[in-house]
Parts: C-alpha cells; sequence; structure tokens
C-alpha cells in the first residue's frame, strides 16, 4: 500500500490516484502515471481486493445511483417549466387585473400594449 501517492510512476512523476469502475473492481483504487497520453504503463492497486459481496453491491447502488440522478434532473426541467409557466399566469393575472382599473390591455409576447386610451 502506498497511502494514496508517494509512488513514482516509470517516467519518474508523482503516480495518480484513480478509481476503478470495472465490474470486477468497482470502486477500488489504484495508482497510474499521471501522463494518460503518451505516459508509461504503470499500474499498482492502492486498495486490496474487494470481497465478492462488495462486488455484488457496489454495481447495484451505483444503478440505483445512476437511476436517481437521471429522474432528479428529469425533475428538475419539469420544476423549471412549472415556474415559467407560474410567471406567465402571474403576468395574465396581473393584466386582468389591470384591465379592470384602466380600460384594455392585450398581450403580445411578454409586453403589456395598452388598446384604446
Ligand atoms: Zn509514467
Amino acid at each position: 500500500m502506498s497511502e494514496l501517492g508517494g509512488i513514482n510512476c516509470f517516467c519518474g512523476n508523482l503516480a495518480r490516484v484513480r478509481t476503478s469502475w470495472t465490474k470486477e473492481n468497482p470502486g477500488r483504487r489504484f495508482l497510474s502515471c499521471a501522463n494518460r497520453d503518451g505516459g508509461c504503463r504503470f499500474f499498482e492497486w492502492e486498495d486490496s481486493p474487494l470481497c465478492a459481496r462488495s462486488r455484488v453491491i457496489i454495481p447495484g447502488l451505483l444503478r440505483r445511483l445512476n437511476a436517481l440522478e437521471k429522474e432528479n434532473a428529469r425533475l428538475e426541467k419539469i420544476a423549471c417549466s412549472l415556474y415559467f409557466l407560474l410567471i406567465r399566469w402571474s403576468l395574465l393575472l396581473c393584466c386582468i387585473f389591470c384591465l379592470g382599473r384602466r380600460g384594455w390591455y392585450c398581450i403580445s409576447g411578454l409586453e403589456l400594449v395598452g388598446v384604446g386610451m
């Protein structure tokens, strides 16, 4: 174990700590060359091998996390749409209120245009 770094790769540079997300080693950290393009082939595991149960549980948790993040992004889009819809309806209600007080107004886009004043 290297205690997260402090080991040089074959290039002589400080090796970089990365995390494996393969099926066999999900979440297991390793050291490799910091220069991905044209670097050396230095490789060393940082963490001990995962037990069989961890190899099953971690990918399942990652799938659930990805599904929740996807659902969250979808709900954020809906919330944003509802927010703008609320603003438009608020403007419309404001126009209707003004219509009763000052005469006719029509809506052109989001601008209010006085008619027949
Ligand atoms: Zn290297």
